[in-house]
């Protein structure tokens, strides 16, 4: 097959391991930036190009879409569903996944338990929105972060209060959120498809941090996750619409709270700590993915168009 995969950097440890494993698997493997790919919207035919190279004859697209080339990644994204060709997270999902008030929304709606989270923009009900979520400390958190940055713990009300105001004063929203603290700096992440685990552990916030991201010094353990939180992390997936995707839990008194499902979830710490070939399972993946759908059309669907069924929820 022919694989692109839509990342930014191929030097990035998950790019690297998904195109060697690919290529061991007799793929051939194009790594691009979605900001280098072009997209034209012409009469009927979407066609998407890198290098002033025509992209037509890619089976498979996974999309690592970051915070840099986000809005214009999932236009990528979308273009090659409309293109027919098969996406490992479609734009839709990789959208929900990026918005965190979007997917708190959603997975509660479907009666997933999330920590209580409230969104306003308004100063003088802010007392009482933060006593909705139980008092201080609250966690303050941008919808659209993402490795742990813009994640801010708030200790008292006034603290709150000046942190809030200088982020609006900059028109950037903020969650405020109850604050897990009997999680003490500690998740599960779970990389999972919609019914099958790929790689589980726990991770730990670096002394003196209450975020457990590895990318903000935190570090992994194994992790022997209960049926229940397993079963939970396939719904959250399932609710956002990913194929695949790393759910982050917290472990409350009152049992497991989804924080939000990464679409592109890393896997350097994974793989090290668990042992566990995640790009292996996810090269496979994207393979059985690209072949049922390439059965389907020949079927007798057409190619242009098979990405119009995403339901605009
Ligand atoms: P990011 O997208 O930046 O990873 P998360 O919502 O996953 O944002 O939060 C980052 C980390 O901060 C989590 O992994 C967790 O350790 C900690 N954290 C986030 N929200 C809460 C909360 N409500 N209570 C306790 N800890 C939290
Ligand atoms: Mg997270």
């Amino acid at each position: 097959m022919k694989i692109l995969i839509l990342s930014r950097n191929c030097n990035f440890y998950s790019t690297a391991r998904m195109r060697d494993v690919a290529i061991s698997r007799g793929h051939e493997v194009i790594i691009s930036d979605p900001l280098s790919v072009s997209l034209v919207v012409d009469r009927h035919i979407p066609r998407a190009f890198l290098n002033g190279k025509s992209l037509d004859d890619i089976d498979v697209v996974i999309p690592r879409i970051g915070m840099v080339s986000s809005d214009f990644g999932v236009a990528v994204v979308k273009q090659f569903q409309f293109m027919g060709v098969t996406v490992v997270n479609n734009s839709l999902s990789i959208m929900r996944a990026k918005d965190k008030l979007r997917s708190m929304q959603l997975l509660s709606r479907h009666k997933i338990n999330v920590p209580r989270t409230v969104m306003t923009r308004n100063p003088s009900g802010l007392r009482e929105a933060i006593q909705r979520v139980g008092g201080p400390p609250v966690i303050l958190k941008f919808i659209q972060g993402a490795q742990g940055i813009g994640v801010i713990l708030a200790e008292t009300y006034k603290a709150a209060e000046s942190t809030l105001d200088a982020f609006w004063s900059m028109n950037q929203n903020l969650l405020i959120q109850e604050y897990i603290e009997e999680s003490e700096g500690k998740d599960i992440r779970l990389v999972v498809t919609r019914n099958k685990v790929l790689a589980v552990m726990r991770r730990l916030a670096k002394k003196g941090d209450f975020r457990s991201n590895i990318h903000r010094g935190g570090w992994g353990e194994l992790a022997n996750p209960s049926q229940k939180l397993i079963d939970v992390a396939f719904e959250a997936v399932r609710i956002i619409g990913l194929d695949l995707g790393g759910v982050d839990v917290l472990e409350s008194n009152i049992g497991p709270l989804v924080l939000e499902v990464n679409a592109s979830p890393g896997i350097e710490g994974l793989e090290k700590i668990t042992g566990c070939d995640v790009a292996n399972e996810i090269i496979r993946y994207a393979e059985m993915k690209a072949e049922l759908q390439a059965a389907g059309r020949k079927k007798g669907k057409t190619k242009h168009g098979a990405g119009l069924s995403e339901q605009s929820v």
